[in-house]
This record gives C-alpha cells, structure tokens and sequence, in this order.
C-alpha cells in the first residue's frame, strides 16, 4: 500500500473514531519497498491541498526516510518557470507514489490495536468482540 493511503486511513473501531489519537495510524515493523512509476505532476499538485501533512511528517520520522519541511509546499515550489516538475514535487512523487508498505502492522494511537500488513494489502477486519 502506497505511503499516501496511510493519509487516509484511521482505526476502524467504532470507539476510536471520535478520538485524534486513532490518526494517523503508526507503522510498526514495516518493510517498505520502492516501485517506479511515471510521475503525476497534477495528480500530486490537486492531492497536496487534501493531504495531513502533519501525519504525512510524522509518518516520514517514525519511518526514518528524509523529513519533509514543516509546511506543505506552495503550488509555486512545485512547477519551475519552465512549468518543469521540481525537485519537491519529485521528491514528494517518490514518498506518496512510489513508497509503499509492503508488511508489517499498522498501529492505532488510542486503542493500540494491530492492523497486519500482508504483501501490500492491510487487512482491517476486526475480531466481533472489538466491533
Ligand atoms: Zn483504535
């Protein structure tokens, strides 16, 4: 699952909905892996304004991959005067697009719950006591 997915998911128990803490979800034991795809330069420029940016910081710290700048860029930071992509937007094609969790657990901040990670593919069910 791409690194962006993780911007929009939080604890699927119904207890932690109304509760900051199940957002975002913290990654445990991950594996990441790195998959080229051709760069979106609008796809990024229309999802950056819907994006958390605090979570998406937090997430590249608890990862350990370069840490983003405080502030989302500007529209301005990520099209040079040639109307070329740039670094930033490159650089942030690479982390949403290409980075993605390949296993591991997907942690929630209130109630601690483990969501597993198996081949790319988090599985949300929840045992029906938890519900
Ligand atoms: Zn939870």
């Amino acid at each position: 699952m791409k690194l962006l997915t993780l911007n929009f998911l939080t604890c699927a128990r119904k207890t932690c909905k109304a509760t900051a803490a199940s957002f975002p979800l913290h990654c445990r034991e991950v594996e990441l892996e790195q998959v080229e795809m051709d760069p979106n330069p609008l796809f990024i420029k229309n999802m950056l304004p819907r994006l958390d940016w605090k979570a998406m910081k937090g997430l590249t710290q608890e990862l350990g991959l370069p840490q983003l700048p405080n502030e989302a860029p500007s529209e301005e930071e990520l099209q040079g005067a040639d109307g070329e992509p740039t670094q930033v937007l490159n650089d942030l094609h690479t982390l949403l697009m290409e980075t993605s969790v390949v296993s591991g657990k997907l942690v929630c901040g209130n109630c601690e719950y483990e969501y597993p990670v198996k081949d790319g593919i988090a599985s949300f069910l929840l045992p029906s006591h938890m519900v």
